[in-house]
């Protein structure tokens, strides 16, 4: 029988290089249903191509240009809309798979849903778990669910810890590698436009997290989805810049032998190993060929430049709430940034402004998660405000 697959964010860029991997198995994956929140287009030119049971848009408003486009292309594919929708698709008892590839926080509620429903979870959503890490490392023992790395440093431990008998007692630490990002040798960051934050020099990825490695705040979100993932206090999970991109992470054991998961940089890799489990099928990615790599070379994070990672790990010491916050923050300053009305090097100061005015506390139930999330926005919107209209002086002075 063949396995049922949901796709959460299935135009973006993770969903793109997932459809090419269950493309290459038509024997094995069959699409169930496939989100996006507002291409219509692109949606439906992969409902064309894929043939899936139900179509989601996420924004609600778009759903009858939704169910008239599929209509006009001849297809049979249900067309369905909202919150209530991307969690019905994600836990329909034919989905075997789920792929949580949406970005943001607004991926939480979907990625929950499959959790609980018990689908073999292929995590790339980390805002997800890095907001709601405890809730969701919850959802996936008590709804019996499977939850497998997509990110490809959390991809690579999954792959070296696979037959350690005792995962924590039995590794010294985790080491994350880091590309460094377009600006690791830059020294000036002051007039730096959306289009150099994006142009990463590795990998090709979606303009949030693309900007997020540029700050490194994205190694900071995955030292938080480690620790989550793998049950690892902050002082067990090290971070290396290694601007080859070619070992995608390590684990150390206790007796000083340290493994490490190499590969070209593409995100087929680590979903075709999840896709497959326990079996290694087709992805597509190239070889690698040591000889034209020759080199692979490692230096220590610069935190002065990109203060972003330390603020992610000063978090994960502190509280839940604090996690929440340093996400939700950088969700509106990486916002601000794209659209012009930030300075990337102000990202940090946003995010960290943010923190310090946060509560620390721990969420109990998710609708806590989305209020607490709600609030750092409106923190990190309101700081944004204050940077770019000062108060007058004679008003700071009362
Ligand atoms: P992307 O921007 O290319 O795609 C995002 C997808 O999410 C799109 O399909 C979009 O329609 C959907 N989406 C956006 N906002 C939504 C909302 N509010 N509600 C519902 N759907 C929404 O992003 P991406 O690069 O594919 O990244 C997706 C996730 O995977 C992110 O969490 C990212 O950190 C993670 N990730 C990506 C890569 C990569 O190589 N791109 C690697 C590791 C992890
Ligand atoms: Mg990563």
């Amino acid at each position: 029988m063949k396995l049922g697959i949901t796709i959460l964010g299935a135009t973006g860029s993770i969903g793109s290089s997932s459809l090419d991997v269950i493309s290459r198995h038509p024997q094995r994956f069959q699409v169930f249903a496939l989100t996006a929140q507002s291409r219509v287009d692109a949606l439906v030119e992969l409902c064309v191509r894929f043939r899936p049971e139900v179509a989601v848009i996420g924004d609600s408003a778009l759903e009858t240009q939704l169910r008239a486009a599929l209509r006009a292309r001849g297809l049979t594919t249900q067309a369905r809309s909202g919150a209530q929708a991307l969690a019905e698709v994600a836990a329909d008892e034919r989905v075997q798979i789920v792929i949580a590839a949406i970005v943001g926080a607004a991926g939480l509620l979907p990625t929950l849903s499959a959790a609980r429903a018990g689908k073999r979870l292929l995590l790339a959503n980390k805002e997800a778990i890095v907001c709601a890490g405890s809730l969701l490392m919850e959802a996936v023992r008590s709804g019996g669910a499977q939850l497998l790395p997509v990110d490809s440093e959390h991809n690579a431990i999954h792959q070296c810890l696979v037959g350690a008998a005792d995962r924590a007692r039995d590794v010294r630490r985790l080491i994350l590698t880091a590309s460094g990002g377009p600006f690791r040798t830059r020294t000036d960051l002051s007039a730096i436009t959306p289009d150099e934050a994006c142009a990463h020099p590795n990998w090709v990825m979606g303009r949030k997290i693309s900007v997020d490695s540029a700050t490194l705040m994205n190694k900071g979100l995955e030292v938080i989805e480690a620790s989550w993932l793998f049950g690892f206090a902050p002082e067990r999970i090290d971070v290396v810049i290694h601007p080859q991109s070619v070992i995608h992470s390590m684990v150390e054991f206790g007796d000083g032998s340290v493994l490490a998961q190499l590969g070209t940089p593409d995100m087929r890799t680590p979903i075709a190993y999840c896709l497959g489990f326990p079996e290694r099928v087709e992805s597509g990615s190239g070889t690698l060929d040591f000889l034209k790599v020759a080199a692979l070379t490692f230096e220590a994070p610069d935190l002065t430049r990109f203060p972003c990672l330390q603020l992610a790990y000063q978090a994960l010491s502190a509280s839940p709430a604090a996690s929440i916050a340093v996400n939700a923050a950088n969700e509106v300053a990486v916002e601000a940034f794209l659209s012009h009305r930030l300075p990337f090097s102000r990202i940090a100061a946003v995010i960290e402004e943010t923190l310090n005015q946060t509560p620390m506390c721990r969420p109990a139930a998710v609708d806590e998660v989305i209020a607490l999330d709600a609030q750092a926005r409106q923190r990190a919107a309101a700081v944004i405000g204050r940077s770019l209209h000062p108060a007058p002086a004679g008003l700071l002075a009362n």
